[in-house]
């Protein structure tokens, strides 16, 4: 059996991903488990904690590794990560997420910066720094992320076995995904490979974050009544940014006719109009830009429009002054 690493007091190997649904994160902490347990022989657990099941909320997923003296007695979230994983450059900038990370810590994130980039924007005390385009990676090859990343883990963790997670990436796509295993495959392997990493020292940069945990701020005794609305217009400032899975719609504004459907369409009203007077002196209501922080990236739009107004792009690849506009004059500007 391998031996792991490194353990805290209790004799755990502890990982924490951090997600949204719709990502795959808590099929790879599956996956992980069950590579852990079941094909290398240790002992551990795994869970994830979610609020609703829906691609967009987010999620957490753990695992915990032993060896095959220790019994597994702990079932809380874990706090202090050797390995944590952060599955979308978005989520660099949501509060708590690289909490309880220290010099121990390897931070495995998706996204296209370098490791001192990364942890500039992590604003990282000390510890390593692993970055991956696993979003490149699962759009070159119809995947996900979660497989990328699996594969990054396990290139820097020390001691898994790769062939375990390979092993259990065929049984849990089974005979129902059977058409998905190749792919995967392949997509673990350059997760494997394609990753850059740096360990940083303290060096006074940046300040260490402990884990905290946020108290409840509402109990029985401050409590509203069911079915008060204590803060009316808050979707106004709901930033769906981090729930999209790699795909944008880009408004050419050109070859738009304002006929309407993509709005009507679109479940989260991401469409921005202004009244305008045409030529006739009637007023007229026309398609401005697309809000991009309420925007999904579901393309249900860009299956509406019937005038090529809408294409559908791979978002890192887009010019980011498109997503601050909303609209692009024409198709030719529309990539980086
Ligand atoms: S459906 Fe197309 S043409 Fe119609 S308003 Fe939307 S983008 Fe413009
Ligand atoms: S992709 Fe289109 S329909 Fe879907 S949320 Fe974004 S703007 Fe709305």
């Amino acid at each position: 059996m391998a031996k792991l690493p490194i353990v805290n007091d209790l004799g755990f190997y502890e990982i924490r991903m951090e997600s949204v649904g719709g990502f795959g994160a808590n099929l790879a902490g599956k996956i992980l488990g069950e590579a852990g347990v079941l094909g290398m022989g240790f002992n551990g657990s795994n869970f994830s904690s979610y609020g609703s099941e829906k691609k967009g909320s987010p999620i957490k997923s753990f695992v915990r590794f032993c060896d095959t003296n220790t019994n597994v007695r702990v079932n809380s979230p874990v706090t202090e990560p050797h390995m944590l994983v952060i599955f979308l450059e978005t989520m660099l900038d949501t509060a708590g997420v690289i909490s309880g990370a220290g010099a121990d810590t390897t931070v495995i994130v998706n996204t296209k910066m370098t490791p001192d980039e990364a942890r500039d924007r992590m604003k990282l005390h000390c510890g390593t720094v692993v970055t991956l385009d696993a979003m490149k990676i699962a759009v070159e090859e119809k995947t996900r992320v979660n497989t990328a990343l699996l594969g990054t883990l396990t290139a820097t963790s020390g001691f898994i076995d790769p062939e375990a997670i390979k092993d259990y990436i065929r049984k849990n796509l089974g005979k129902k995904y059977a058409f998905l295993i190749e792919p995967n495959l392949k997509t673990f392997d350059r997760g494997t490979v394609e990753y850059q990493s740096k360990t940083f020292t303290d060096d006074g940069k940046y300040p260490a974050q402990p884990f905290r945990r946020e108290g409840q701020k509402m109990g029985y005794m401050n409590q509203p009544l069911g079915g008060v609305l204590l803060n009316p217009g808050s979707s106004l400032h709901k930033d769906l940014t981090v729930s999209r899975s790699g795909f944008v719609p880009v408004l050419l504004i050109d070859k738009c006719t304002s006929c309407g459907e993509c709005d009507i369409t679109c479940p989260d009203y991401c469409f921005e109009w202004e009244k305008e007077t045409d030529k006739k002196g009637k007023e007229v209501q026309m398609l401005k830009r697309i809000r991009y922080m309420h925007c999904k990236g579901c393309l249900r739009c860009v299956e509406i429009c019937k005038f090529g107004a809408l294409v559908g792009e791979v978002e890192y690849e887009v010019d980011k002054s498109i997503i601050t506009a909303g609209f692009t004059e024409s198709a030719e500007s529309a990539k980086v």
